[in-house]
C-alpha cells in the first residue's frame, strides 16, 4: 500500500534518516520501535507528507507523495495531486489535537465538513456512527476536557476514520496514557488491524507489536537495523542493539 524508497532525511546538517527502505503491506500492521531520536516520527511525518523528504521517495498505491524523480532532478507535484495522495492517509498522534471548545461529536463532524464539506446533518450522521465504533456514542456529547486521555485518543482515531482513510498511520497513541487506559485504545487499534485497515504503528507496546504487528521493523540511528515478522526481529539470539533497547524499554 506504501512504499518507502531511499529515503533520507536532514534537518540542517543533521541527517536523522540515512536511506530507508520500506514495504508497507496493504491489510497488515507495520510496528516501528526504536530508541528515542532514532527517527521514527520523522520517518512517519515523511510518509504523511507532514515532512518533506531530502531524497528519496513515498509512494502511495503506486502514486508519488510529494515530489517525482525527473532527468532534470526532483520536481514537486502539483498542490492538488499531493492533497489527493494524502486524503487516503489518516494519522494520530501522541497527542490527541482536539479541539477544547467542541464536543466529541463535534470534532468528528467538524473533520467532515472542513475536509469532505458535507453539510452538518450529513457530518453529524457518520460522526456518530464513528463514534460507535470505538465505543463512544454515550460520550457524543462531552468536551476533550470532560474524557479520560483514552477516551479522547478514541475521539481522536474516530475523526482519522470518519475521513475514511486507506491508511492509518499512528505515532505512540498510547504513550500519554495511563497503563489502565492504555488498553482501551490498543483494542480500538487491535479491531481496526482485525478489519484489514492498512496501519503503521509507532509504539513501545512490544506486546502489541509482537501480537499485532505482521511486520515489525527496528530502527536505530535514522537506518532500519532489522526488519521482519515479530518473530524474526525478536527471536533469540537478538540483535545487541535490540537487545539494550528492550532492555531500557521494558
Ligand atoms: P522519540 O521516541 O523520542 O519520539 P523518534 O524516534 O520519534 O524519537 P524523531 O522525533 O524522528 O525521533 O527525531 C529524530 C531526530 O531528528 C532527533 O535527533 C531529533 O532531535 C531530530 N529532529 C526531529 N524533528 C526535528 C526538527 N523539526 N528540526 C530539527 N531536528 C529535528
Ligand atoms: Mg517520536
Amino acid at each position: 500500500a506504501l512504499s518507502v524508497r531511499g529515503l533520507v532525511k536532514r534537518f540542517g546538517d543533521h541527517e536523522v534518516l540515512s536511506g530507508i527502505d520500506l514495504d508497507v503491506p496493504a491489510g497488515a500492521v507495520t510496528c516501528l520501535v526504536g530508541p528515542s531520536g532514532s527517527g521514527k516520527s520523522t520517518l512517519l511525518r515523511c510518509m504523511a507528507f507532514l515532512e518533506e523528504a531530502s531524497a528519496g521517495t513515498v509512494l502511495v498505491g503506486g502514486e508519488p507523495l510529494g515530489f517525482v524523480d525527473t532527468p532534470e532532478g526532483r520536481r514537486r507535484l502539483p498542490a492538488a495531486r499531493i492533497r489527493a495522495v494524502r486524503s487516503g492517509i489518516g494519522m494520530v498522534f501522541q497527542q490527541f489535537n482536539l479541539w477544547p471548545h467542541m464536543t466529541a461529536l463535534g470534532n468528528v463532524a467538524a473533520a467532515l465538513r472542513v475536509v469532505r464539506r458535507l453539510e452538518r446533518a450529513e457530518a453529524e450522521a457518520r460522526a456518530m456512527a464513528q463514534l460507535r465504533t470505538v465505543g463512544l456514542e454515550g460520550r457524543a456529547g462531552h468536551y476533550p476536557s470532560q474524557l479520560s486521555g483514552g477516551q479522547q485518543q478514541r475521539v481522536a482515531i474516530a475523526r482519522a476514520l470518519a475521513l475514511e482513510p486507506r491508511l492509518m498511520l499512528f505515532d505512540e497513541p498510547t504513550s500519554s496514557l495511563d497503563p489502565e487506559l492504555t488498553g482501551e485504545v490498543l483494542n480500538v487499534m487491535r479491531r481496526l488491524a482485525a478489519d484489514g485497515m492498512t496501519m503503521v504503528v509507532v509504539s513501545h507496546e512490544i506486546g502489541f507489536a509482537a501480537s499485532v504487528g505482521q511486520q515489525v521493523a527496528f530502527l536505530d540511528g535514522g537506518r532500519i537495523l532489522l526488519r521482519g515478522t515479530p518473530q524474526e526481529v525478536f527471536r533469540k539470539p537478538r540483535h545487541p542493539r535490540l537487545d539494550q533497547f528492550l532492555d531500557t524499554y521494558l
